[in-house]
């Protein structure tokens, strides 16, 4: 499986993605995550990257290119699930690039289709396990303990970009530089677009047939 997970911040890639890995078998790769990782580890990638996440804007694009070409050609990822990479177009060229040299183009960009008034909502209310990355939201889906994470009561915690001040940049970064892939993607005959509201089972079984289909 060659996927990315297109949509904007809230429309549910992280969650579908562990569902997807949890099905097939295939790597996520969260390129929020590994930059939320590297800023707690303060790494140097993590301390360049830390200003313009808080701002809710985008981390220059060498920084995560070097992210996803480190798992594709080092670590040598081959069966993947892209989650909020790529995210403008520069970034899509240089995958389809990387993905060409090795003979491994991608086979499918499944757009997460979600309203943004209800985009806000699930922002708000999401909380994160800081230990196993499960989510959880306060209105929807909460943990069975507050602040407790049901798979390994690790402590959750809302993201310093999950607040009501960082959403509409993060939603406006959004519409200008990300939306313009899923045009870039029809375009090239990969894209597959679901509805993502509703229940998350039905939201799966969309999934499972886009990319049959
Ligand atoms: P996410 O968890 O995907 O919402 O990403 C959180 C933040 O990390 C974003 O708001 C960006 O600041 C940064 N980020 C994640 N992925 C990328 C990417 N592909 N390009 C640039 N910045 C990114």
């Amino acid at each position: 499986m060659r996927i990315v997970l297109l949509g904007a911040p809230g429309s549910g890639k992280g969650t579908q993605a562990k569902r997807l890995v949890a099905r097939h078998g295939a790597t996520q790769l969260s390129t929020g995550d590994l930059l939320r990782a590297a800023v707690a580890a303060g790494t140097p990638t993590g301390v360049r990257a830390k200003a313009a996440m808080d701002a809710g804007a985008l981390v220059s694009d060498d920084i995560v290119l070097a992210l996803i070409r480190d798992a594709l050609e080092t670590q040598g990822v081959r069966d993947f699930i892209l989650d909020g990479f790529p995210r403008n177009t520069a970034q899509a060229q240089a995958l389809e690039g990387m993905l060409g040299g090795l003979g491994q183009p991608l086979e499918a960009a499944v757009l997460i289709d979600v309203p943004e008034a209800e985009l806000r909502r699930r922002i708000a209310g999401r909380r994160t396990c800081r230990q196993c990355g499960a989510i959880y939201n306060v209105y929807t889906a909460p943990s069975r303990a507050d602040g407790v994470c049901d798979a390994c009561g690790g402590e959750t915690y809302q993201r310093a970009d999950d607040t009501e001040a960082t959403v509409d940049q993060r939603l406006a970064t959004y519409r200008a530089q990300t939306a313009p892939l899923i045009e870039w993607y029809a375009g090239r005959g990969l894209l597959r677009r679901v509805d993502g509201t509703g229940a998350v089972a039905d939201i799966d079984a969309a999934l499972e047939r886009a990319l049959a289909g």
